[in-house]
């Protein structure tokens, strides 16, 4: 069992972090959520939130015990590498307890046109040449593209770039992904024939999946890697974590 006043940190920036942290709160508990700072303007948080990294291990193993944190949560988004083995490693030296939960990727149906590939590298290779293409992934995984100058990118993200995108032919949509029917509007407007994304899974990027199935499109879809626990839900995890504070 868990004092209410014992410190939980919580290794977020996604949307089950974010509800985890409000479901805590609400139940009185001393919750600060760490973000890496990837993006400009987070949403608000409910209780404490501290951004950027901790410096390695080490750093992450100095937080835990200055601040005395009691229990750690990693709930990093499911292509987050370094900060599940990090969170591991310093909870271990710490000797402060662990719980990890990572987003289930989706699964593909009878109706999807998936192309399954494991690495940004393995996708920049799998686009034919003349396709129109809607690509969905983080800002940092972009540059691999500019090879493939045989291609047009539609590229949407959420926060306006700070330097140019050095991909030859593109075009840049600012926003987060919308409504199925808003999805299906998009890929029509823009005449896109495939889309390259990851498999984060979680329903707020589902409808580009959705529209791309209503629409018979392919999706090369960069697979994750299983490095946590995805055998629960997020409700099971929740009540894991309740069962905690009783
Ligand atoms: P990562 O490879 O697991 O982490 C790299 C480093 O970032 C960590 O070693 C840590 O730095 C810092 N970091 C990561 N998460 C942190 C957190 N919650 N609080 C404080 N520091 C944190 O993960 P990533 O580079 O953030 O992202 C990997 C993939 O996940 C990317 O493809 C990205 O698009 C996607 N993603 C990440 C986030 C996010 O909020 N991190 C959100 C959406 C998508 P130190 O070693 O210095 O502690």
């Amino acid at each position: 069992m868990l004092a209410p006043d014992l410190p939980v940190l919580i290794l977020g920036g996604t949307k089950e972090a974010a509800e985890l942290a409000a479901q805590l709160v609400a139940r009185g508990m001393n919750v600060t959520t760490s973000l890496a700072g990837r993006t400009r303007e987070p949403a608000p948080l409910h209780g404490k939130v501290r951004i950027g990294g901790f410096g390695g291990v080490k750093g992450l193993g100095q937080y835990l015990i200055e601040n005395k944190i009691a229990l750690l949560i990693d709930v990093t988004h499911p292509f987050a590498v370094q900060m599940p083995k990090n969170a591991q490693q310093a909870a271990t030296a710490a000797g402060v307890k662990l719980i990890t939960w990572q987003r289930p990727a989706w699964q593909r149906t009878a109706q999807d046109n998936w192309q399954s590939v494991h690495s940004v590298g393995e996708a920049v290779r799998a686009v034919p040449t003349g396709a129109q293409v809607l690509l969905a992934l983080g800002s940092q995984h972009i540059a691999p593209f500019a090879e493939r100058a045989d291609v047009h990118f539609l590229v949407r993200m959420v926060d306006k770039p700070t330097s140019a995108i050095e991909l030859p032919n593109h075009h840049i949509i600012l926003g987060k992904p919308g409504s199925v029917e808003q999805e299906f509007a998009l890929l029509k407007a823009h005449k896109i024939t495939h889309i390259v994304c990851r498999n984060s899974g979680g329903q707020a990027a589902y409808s580009k999946i959705a529209a791309a199935r209503l629409l018979s499109l392919p999706v090369i879809i960069i697979e994750q890697a299983p490095t946590r626990s995805a055998s629960r839900t997020f409700e099971a995890f929740l009540e894991e974590i309740f069962q905690l504070l009783h």
